[in-house]
This record gives C-alpha cells, structure tokens and sequence, in this order.
C-alpha cells in the first residue's frame, strides 16, 4: 500500500494521455471539414466566372438573332422599294432601311461589348479554375496528413490503453474506484500535490491537518476545496 499514490500517478499519467488521444480523435472529422470548407470560396468564385461566361454568351446569340431580322427587314424594305411607284413611298421605305440600319448598328456595338465581357469572364474562369485547383491539391495534402495523424493517434491509444489496463491491475480495486471517481469529475487531474501548504492543483490553502494527512500513504485525504485526492512528495 505504500506505494498505491505513486501507481495512481503512473495510472494519472495514462489517463492524461488517453483523454488528449481520444480529444484529438474526435476532433479529427470537424478538422478535416474545416480543411475542406477553404474549397467552398473558391468554387463559389468559379461558378460566378462561368455564371457570367454563359450569360454574355446568351447575350451575344440573342444579338445576332436580332441582327438577322433586322437585316431580313431591310431585305423586305429593298423588295418593297423595287416594286413601289410613287417616290414618296420610296423615300419613306428609305428611311425605314435608314433606321434599321441605325438600330443594327448600335445592336452590333452590344455585340461587340458582350464579345469583351466573353473574354474577360473567360480569362476570369481560367483563373478561378487555377486556383481551384491549387487549393484542392493543398486540401487535398491536408487532409492525408490528418487521416495519418489519425491512425498514428488510434496506435498510440491502443497502447495508452493496454498499458493502463496493466498499470490498473496492479492497484488496490478499492483507491482505483476513488481515483477512477474523481478523475472522472476533473477535467485535468484527480490527484494533486501539496505545494507549500497549498492544494497543488486549485492552490487554496490546505489545513496544517490535512497536511499532516496527506503525508500517510496508507488514508486516502482529499482536498477540501476541490475534492482532488492529496499527496505529499517525500
Ligand atoms: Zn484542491
């Protein structure tokens, strides 16, 4: 029994160790989801590139289309001029050829802007394509190291947690339940050392009894304040 505060430290230790394992394994699908969310920009940046590269080349098929008609209009005009008699009505069909030539006109200025706007979206989707794919690579390689971090992780908690089973097997049943108790409650440690009169984990001043008490290695004396199992370095 001399000796059982020092097993429970070893015990500590691999309980320590086991919970950081355990935390980083549960961690692990949230750290790769936020590894991958960095693609979402990325691909919402080159979905926009194409959004535009398609609509400026819908433009541009909707201004031909409106260009046709208007030269099949002049045609019409032209036809109608051969047949008209009166000079009048010649002149009022010329003025018509006059402003639909006026209207293809600034129609083919659109065209022509719509032509720039392809190339720039263009260019623009190139870019974001790139850069897509850059990142994907990064991601990618992240993602890889953390699936092997993962399985390193698994190894070593596999063997935190044999050797904790044959660290636990030496140890009277009864101070395990009691250690087992209060290390459940903390999130750090369930045994704390004396240091300087002081409860070594919630630092709150210990009773010179308590004291007196944490030196037996045989009583299990706890810290009054923070419940943590009390020791005393010889
Ligand atoms: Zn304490």
């Amino acid at each position: 029994m001399a000796n059982v505060i020092e097993q429970l430290l070893v015990l500590q230790t691999c309980d320590q160790e086991i919970r950081r394992l355990r935390k980083e394994m549960e961690d692990i699908p949230l750290r790769r989801q936020q590894i991958e969310a960095r693609l979402n920009a990325h691909q919402e940046g080159l979905a926009q590139a194409e959004r535009e590269l398609l609509e400026a080349r819908s433009r541009i098929k909707h201004l031909e289309g409106e260009i046709d008609s208007a030269r099949e209009q002049i045609k019409k005009y032209r036809d109608q001029q051969l047949q008209i008699k009166s000079n009048d009505g010649y002149k009022a069909l010329e003025k018509e050829v006059a402003v639909t030539q006026a209207a293809i006109r600034k129609l083919e200025d659109q065209e022509l802007a719509a032509m720039e706007v392809v190339e720039a979206a263009t260019a623009m989707a190139g870019q974001r394509r790139e850069s897509l794919a850059g990142e994907q690579k990064q991601v990618d390689e992240e993602v890889k190291a953390l699936l092997a971090r993962g399985e390193d992780v698994g190894g070593e908690l596999a063997r935190q947690e044999d050797e904790r089973k044959a660290v636990a097997a030496g140890i009277d049943p009864v101070w395990l339940r009691r250690y087992e108790r209060i290390f459940a409650k903390q999130r750090d440690a369930a045994i704390a050392r004396v240091e300087h009169g002081t409860c070594g984990s919630c630092h709150m001043k210990l009773s010179p009894a308590q004291i007196v008490d944490a030196r037996k290695t045989d009583t299990l004396t706890l810290c009054d304040f923070c419940g943590r199992m009390l020791y005393l370095a010889s």
